[in-house]
């Protein structure tokens, strides 16, 4: 890493346990690719070193930080400010240091709006069911309404998300354009209904990766119509079993979430350095690393 150097400025990525994740791949790929003088570093920092970690952005002049579990929350009072992702989300994944004052931004619903619109699907005036209303399914929701789809159907199995489910809703409404409402996954009628009714289809519950791998919320493809877009949030593995069962339904447009993943990356790194991520080369710098494990 010869272009590290004095004046070489530091991205950090906070959250717990954090070794294992491919954002120092993508970002020192895309740097170093740019001629870009910053280095990106994962630290593992839970909630009682999360204070001193976001004093440590000011004290070292750290250009940002990403944020993951169990830190995407609890940042919040430690920010100057927040983005209207962050606001509506209520989470941060990305912290940008502007001359000490910090924002915090959420940028997977970016991602996932991004990825789909490269795919040829723009989420503006579109009716979208997202089931699961987690990490990945609130953002999902919220940015898609931030830009323009019409009508939002929130399901959630009744388990502790629910409720987010109902805030992420209230929300939208109050906030965007968009008319959102929620219903209780275990409402199968509901359910096969909304995927009818639905122009796009986002699966951000987990359901076909580890430790559910081979499973899918909907098994039977007489569900799923031809035309719906459907996209699962999981990357890993690449092709899951609602995947498969969408193809059986002669779906033609079903994604993973890959392309979500690396362009949340490249939102923040936008946002970091102003320049646009070397998307492929980033992608096969991944593939690599991926091949070591
Ligand atoms: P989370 O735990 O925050 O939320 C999971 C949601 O799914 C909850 O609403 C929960 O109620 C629901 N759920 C869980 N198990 C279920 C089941 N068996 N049946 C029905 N509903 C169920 O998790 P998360 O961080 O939102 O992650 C969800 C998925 O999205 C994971 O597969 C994760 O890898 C993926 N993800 C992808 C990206 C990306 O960039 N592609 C980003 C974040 C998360």
């Amino acid at each position: 890493m010869t272009r590290i150097d004095g004046h070489t400025i530091l991205i950090g990525l906070m959250a717990y346990p954090i070794r294992h994740s491919m954002s120092p791949t993508m970002h020192n790929t895309a740097f170093e690719a740019l001629n870009l003088n910053y280095a990106y570093l994962a630290f593992d920092i839970d909630g009682d070193q999360l204070a001193d970690g976001v004093k440590a952005i000011r004290t070292l002049d750290m250009r940002g930080s990403n944020v993951s579990m169990p830190n995407k929350q609890a940042i919040i009072p430690h920010l100057d400010k927040l983005d209207i992702s962050a606001k509506m989300t209520g989470a941060v994944n990305t912290v940008v240091n502007d001359d000490g004052v910090l924002t915090g931004y959420t940028t997977d619903g970016v991602g996932f709006v991004n990825d789909l619109k490269k795919k040829g699907h723009d989420v503006a005036g579109k009716k979208m069911l997202v089931v699961g209303a987690g990490g990945a399914g609130i953002p999902i929701a919220a940015q898609s309404a931030i830009e323009g789809a019409s009508e939002i159907r929130i399901a959630n199995r009744k388990d502790g998300h629910f409720e987010n489910a109902e805030d992420i809703a209230k929300s939208i409404n109050e906030n965007s354009g968009a008319v959102a409402s929620t219903f209780a996954l275990e409402d199968e009628d509901a359910f096969k209904e909304a995927l009818n009714w639905a122009d796009i289809y986002v699966d951000a519950t987990g359901v076909g990766m580890k430790p559910l791998e081979g499973k899918s919320l909907v098994e039977d493809p007489s569900w799923l119509k031809e035309d719906l877009v459907i996209y699962d949030t999981v990357y890993a593995p690449r092709t899951t079993k609602l995947m498969e069962v969408a193809k059986d339904a002669g779906v033609k447009n079903v994604y993973n979430g890959l392309g979500m993943m690396i362009e949340q990356g490249a939102a923040a790194f936008k946002l970091w350095t102003g320049q646009d991520m070397p998307i492929d080369l980033v992608e096969q710098a991944m593939a690599e690393k991926d091949k070591e494990k």
